[in-house]
């Protein structure tokens, strides 16, 4: 099946605006048919996501959690889980503020001592080419991120899998998947919304 999906959004459980319910309702109207919810660590709210039980939705919800990682300096990993496969991902390294030969020695270093899947070449939903290179070993992957409702559907992957959590999963660490992004900065996918 062809599926569209965010791994990497913010809700209130945490320091994102939109409650579940709503980040449900946005992603949904944007056409996705899975998300993760991947709040912070150090500011979820305990239980929170057991909010999700309540929620009817063809969309797959992945739980996940935007780990803090200290390496130098803090790092952020997002870990999403599935029912038996797990994906690690290594959060907007762009965000670290480094020289780009300090950013990849802090990924590979990460990854010798932590899982790690996929480097997330994306801030807040815009594309960041200048991590698009070999020399970083793992698939890269595109997600908006999403804090807020205007910063939701800025950046995606898309993929030909079967419509499961642990083959989506799969997918995404076997780098099989397509990233996808509204054309400029200007444009919000709910201009073409009705
Ligand atoms: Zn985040």
């Amino acid at each position: 099946m062809h599926l569209k999906g965010g791994l990497h959004i913010h809700t209130t459980c945490s320091d994102g605006e939109l409650a579940i319910r709503e980040v449900v309702s946005v992603y949904e109207r944007l056409g996705f048919d899975f998300i993760a919810l991947t709040d912070h660590d150090f500011l979820m709210r305990p239980d929170c996501y057991a909010g999700l039980a309540g929620i009817k939705t063809d969309l797959i919800i992945f739980t996940g959690v935007e780990r803090t990682v200290f390496e130098k300096g803090y790092l952020h990993i997002n870990h999403i889980c599935g029912d038996r496969e797990e994906l690690h991902i290594f959060n907007h390294p762009s965000e670290l503020d480094l020289p780009f030969d300090k950013v990849r020695d802090r990924i590979l270093k990460v990854s010798q001592t932590l899982p790690l899947d996929a480097v997330e070449i994306t801030s807040k939903g815009f594309r960041c080419p200048e991590y698009e290179v070999a020399s970083i070993p793992f698939p890269k992957i595109a997600t908006d991120d999403s804090h807020t409702r205007l910063g939701c559907g800025r950046a995606w992957i898309e993929m030909d899998a079967p419509r499961d959590r642990d083959s989506i999963l799969r997918a995404v660490k076997a780098g099989d998947f397509w990233n996808c992004y509204i054309r400029n900065k200007e444009t919000s996918p709910w201009k073409s919304m009705p």
